[in-house]
């Protein structure tokens, strides 16, 4: 089975083609960075203009490259939401005239869907497993019990993992994208020398809250000069990171309580790339007793290959999309599941 997946959620445009051998194809992603930076974040309009001038080029290329055509294909799938409706709309578009022309399958993947799928692509990664999801938008823990099936154990109350990385360092003056630069400027400081809240730690539950490390980012930068930049990069990446590794040891040990076949601890989406992160989720994984999983970077962040396998892990499943599935931009992951009080660990 050969799936070309679509991924025009947020800023990336993306093409990749993924077989039933769990080989990658192709892949191509192509960030819209300098149309963006200039504002210092995604404007959606501009999204959607450079997706519908980029998507075809970059489709056409990746089949090329892989000295493929359409006729080739069993399925089409692209992101369907969660994200900006206008990218969103550019990418189910082009993925429905590409199976209707050729006579393929349509998949519509729900984006979340595709970050956490994405660990079963590069590694054996088995249902059920521990998800921390964490990205631009979103920040959750939870049980993937299989395709479609979702627990949520926790999310944030406010801001995103991925948002608290990029408003820190956008107050930083590190510019957009913000992860990647924060990660960066961290190298050479010390993530002793501010003590930066961690809001939910040592908090029953498996919520997040990174607001008032916004906050207190602001407030220090205030006191702070410029030879202090590197230290306040490295405290707030330390102080986001150990309310991730907080609020995963937490559900790691209800995971191996409630969920004794589960072995693994995956994490997923762009904060996913982030060292400092995987190293904590490493270190919660091996006390816990359960396998720690991340894919490559590059997976992490956005990109066709994650939207390719979802479509396929679909379709192996016979769930398919009409062509008239509508795009939504919002799509929450568990939205089927069954509600599950939280027993508390
Ligand atoms: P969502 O997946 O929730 O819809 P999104 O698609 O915009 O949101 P992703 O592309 O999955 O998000 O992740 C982007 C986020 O990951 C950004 O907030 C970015 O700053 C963050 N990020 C990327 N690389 C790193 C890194 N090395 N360290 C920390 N954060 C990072
Ligand atoms: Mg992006
Ligand atoms: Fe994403």
């Amino acid at each position: 089975m050969l799936v070309l997946g679509i991924e025009t959620s947020c800023d990336e445009t993306a093409a990749a083609l993924v077989d039933d051998t769990r080989a990658i194809r192709g892949e191509l992603v192509a960030s819209q960075l300098d149309e963006h930076r200039k504002f210092g974040g995604v404007v959606p309009e501009v999204a959607a203009r450079a997706h519908l001038d980029l998507l075809d080029a970059i489709v056409r290329e990746v089949m090329q490259r892989a000295g493929l055509t359409f006729a080739d294909l069993d399925v089409v799938a692209a992101t369907g939401g969660p994200g900006l409706i206008g990218g969103v709309l550019v990418g189910v578009t082009t993925a429905k005239a590409i199976a209707l022309a050729a006579g393929k399958k349509f998949v519509a993947v729900n984006h979340l869907e595709a970050h956490a799928l994405t660990a079963r692509l590069t590694d054996d990664v088995q249902f059920p497993y521990l998800l921390l999801l964490v990205s631009g938008g979103h920040c959750q823990l939870l049980v993937v019990e299989g395709v479609g099936q979702y627990r949520r154990w926790g999310t944030t109350i406010d801001d995103a993992a991925g948002e608290a990385f990029d408003k820190s360092a956008k107050l930083l003056g590190l510019g957009y994208p913000g992860g990647p630069a924060l990660e960066a400027a961290a190298k050479l400081g010390d993530p002793t020398r501010f003590p930066l809240p961690r809001s939910m730690v040592g908090k029953p539950g498996c919520d997040f809250s990174f607001s008032g490390l916004k906050t207190a980012v602001r407030t220090a930068i205030e006191k702070a000069g410029a030879h202090d930049l590197p230290d306040l990069a490295a405290s707030a990446q330390a102080a986001i990171a150990e309310q991730l590794a907080d609020r995963t040891a937490r559900a790691a040990k209800r995971f191996t309580q409630e969920y004794p076949a589960g072995k693994q601890l995956v994490v997923a989406g762009g904060v996913a790339a982030n060292a400092t992160v995987r190293a904590r989720l490493a270190a919660v994984a091996a006390k816990h007793g359960l396998d720690f999983v991340a894919p490559p970077p590059r997976l992490c962040t956005d990109n066709a290959t994650m939207v390719a396998w979802a479509g396929l892990e679909r379709a192996r499943l016979n769930m398919f999309d009409g062509l008239d599935f509508a795009p939504r931009p919002r799509w929450p992951l568990d939205a089927t599941a069954p509600k599950v009080a939280f027993a508390g660990v």
